[in-house]
């Protein structure tokens, strides 16, 4: 058996194009604020594609570097001056921020109606309760590409490797939320290819090249890969056997090509409903 590879970058692509469409339709293009502190060269990456999504979905880009040394007093004096301004509708602070300045109080400073991340309490207690304004980036990227796939979590055993606040919880609760049975394994789980062999729709999201082998995974199971690592060639991997385990899966995400490009689709969708929020009320 051969998998069908999950097109994260067609699907991202054609995400976009649908969000373009419907700025078009608003009385003033929505405002993205992207702060980033400090010289972390991923981070800058990450910035510079979200600038480019930004472009591409004629979103307004306003992006703040601050200095590494930067102190928690000017990060949170720059999201109050963020929070109160009329033209920015979301705002995002690229993690991870430098040692000195600790991310809760940075996270719960923006404002819940302009966190397009939804990393802030209100929005991940709406997300626990189903109710959500906001969904976390990354795992609703997977959602929408299991629903492009016509893949149902109803009725299926879901099994989440991690548990980030970022990725592994939010990722539980939405597929939870579609009717999947859920079952989250994290560095304590003691027998994760048990765990792994009941999956029906796995997703990784550790970070270690080859957690995920062709011998963890059941015939013609769905297979999300989350993660992003760097191989010993440098080189983006993710942390299942690729090749290997697309022989036995029915359907696999490439990494990259991906969840990576519908994470970065869904902050646009995200800042979009900001807007269209801000500009109803
Ligand atoms: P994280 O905060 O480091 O969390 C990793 C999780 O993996 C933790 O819950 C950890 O368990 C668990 N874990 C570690 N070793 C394990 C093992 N041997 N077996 C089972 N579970 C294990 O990472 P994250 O922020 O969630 O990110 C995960 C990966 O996704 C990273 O590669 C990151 O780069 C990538 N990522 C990708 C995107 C995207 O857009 N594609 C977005 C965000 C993150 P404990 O809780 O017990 O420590």
């Amino acid at each position: 058996m051969s998998a069908i590879i999950m097109d994260g970058k067609a699907l991202a692509a054609k995400t976009k194009e649908g969000i373009r469409a419907e700025v078009a339709k608003l009385q003033r293009k929505p405002g993205l604020a992207v702060v980033l502190v400090g010289d972390n060269g991923a981070s800058q990456v990450y910035v510079r594609n979200k600038v480019k999504d930004c472009s591409e979905c004629d979103i307004a880009c306003y992006d703040y570097y601050l200095p590494q040394e930067s102190t928690l007093e000017e990060l949170l004096a720059l999201i109050g001056e963020l929070n109160g301004r009329e033209d920015v509708d979301g705002i995002l602070v690229q993690l991870p921020l430098p040692a000195q300045i600790p991310e809760k109080p940075v996270l719960e400073a923006i404002a819940p109606e302009k966190d397009v991340d939804a990393f802030h309490p209100d929005n991940m207690g709406r997300l626990l309760r189903g109710d959500a304004i906001y969904q976390p980036c990354t795992p609703s990227g997977v959602m929408e590409m299991l629903k492009e796939y016509h893949i149902d979590p109803a009725g299926k055993h879901c099994v989440v490797v991690g548990r980030s606040n970022i990725v592994g919880k939010p990722m539980a609760l939405l597929l939870l939320q579609e009717n999947g049975t859920v079952t989250v394994c994290h560095s304590r789980t003691p027998d994760l290819k048990e765990q792994c062999l009941q999956a029906d729709i796995l997703v990784a999201a550790v970070g270690r090249e080859k957690l995920i082998t062709a011998d963890m995974v059941k015939e013609g199971a769905v297979v999300i890969d989350v993660a992003m690592n760097r191989n010993a060639a440098g080189k983006l991997c993710g942390d299942v056997d690729f090749p290997a385990v697309a022989e036995k899966a029915a359907c696999i995400t490439p990494v990259p090509g991906g969840v990576g490009p519908m994470t970065r689709a869904m902050l646009m969708k995200n800042t979009l409903t900001a807007a269209q929020r801000r500009q109803k009320a």
